[in-house]
């Protein structure tokens, strides 16, 4: 039987190992120490307590491995990954953003479109909504997608892939960057200014994505605007909790992946330039 490790028993890890456990696959969620997660759902009876295993002392050889720590982690956790693959590990990077792919040299590695919302509060993960990984269509995720087919985790193979990868980073750039630098929850979007803010760094996003090869129509901007009106007014984004913990943001794969490609293009994108800035600096102690 294929064994599968998640790297990061956190919001998204978990609910990813609790799909494949309850599909009756070996997995083994693998965290800092050893212990349990326990998944809460609102209002619902379905709850999971998952067992954690110690990254640094797991031995065993995987097939399959789901990195689930944030970017801002990645490093840390890939002499792991590396002493724990065979040649033929498929890795399924789960974060949000791009261009970690750039900076891993292993074969088989694959950076998901993650749909999955949740949060971690001590040891207890509320999952909100979504179990859905968008991956690239090749031979091992075709593979991972036969393995998994039949359980709750929605893992869809796209030929738009790069398509979704960029709409998903752009729909983070804008709410992300204000919700952190406001300091506030999505209830941002409701002022006008903020408003007008976000849909010039979703212009800004999709000038970049065009840039690099990655085509959206002009209602993208409307799109995104409704996607953002259709948060809970109270919601916060993993940024804006990041920001309000002291706890470093991922801004280098969102803001700072785009900034460094319009540089690479010569584009004028002010307001990117400027929350990019803004959010590198508010990260100074
Ligand atoms: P999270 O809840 O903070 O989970 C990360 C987990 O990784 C934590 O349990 C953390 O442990 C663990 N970890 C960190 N460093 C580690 C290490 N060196 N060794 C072992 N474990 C380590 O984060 P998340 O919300 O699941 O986010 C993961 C990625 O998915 C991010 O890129 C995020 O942007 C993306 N994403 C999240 C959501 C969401 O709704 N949560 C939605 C879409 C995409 P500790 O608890 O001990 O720090």
């Amino acid at each position: 039987m294929k064994k599968f490790g998640i790297i990061g028993p956190g919001a998204v890890g978990s609910v990813i190992a609790e799909s494949l456990l309850q599909h009756g696959l070996q997995v083994h969620l693998l965290g800092r120490n050893a212990g349990e997660v326990r998944i809460e759902r609102k209002g619902q009876l379905a709850e999971s307590t998952l067992l954690v295993e110690e990254l640094s002392r797991f031995e065993t050889t995987l097939d399959y491995i789901f990195i689930t720590v944030k970017g801002t982690q990645l490093t840390a956790v890939l002499p792991f990954v590396e002493k724990l693959s065979h040649e033929n590990t498929v890795t399924i990077i789960c974060q949000n953003g791009y261009g970690q792919l750039e900076r891993i040299t292993m074969p088989h590695t694959y950076q998901a479109v993650v749909y999955i919302s949740g949060q971690k509060k001590d040891q207890t993960i509320t999952h909100f909504r979504d179990r859905k990984l968008i991956l690239p269509e090749n031979e091992d995720t075709i593979a991972l997608h036969q393995l998994v087919e039949g359980s709750d985790l929605d893992i869809q193979i796209s030929p738009h892939y790069l398509h979704d990868i960029w709409f998903k980073l752009i729909v983070n750039l804008g709410i992300n960057s204000v919700t952190a630098l406001s300091r506030n929850t999505a209830i941002v979007v409701t002022n006008e200014k903020v408003r007008n803010l976000c849909e010039s760094l979703i212009k800004e996003g999709m000038k970049i994505a065009h840039a690099e090869g990655i085509h959206f129509e002009k209602s993208t901007v409307q799109a995104i605007m409704d996607i953002y009106d259709g948060y809970p007014p109270q919601m916060g984004t993993s940024m804006y909790y990041d920001q309000l913990n002291r706890n470093p943001m991922e801004i280098d794969y969102i803001q700072g992946f785009l900034y460094r490609k319009s540089q690479k293009h010569h584009l004028d994108t002010p307001h990117v330039d400027t929350v990019y800035s803004l959010l590198v600096a508010s990260e100074i102690r």
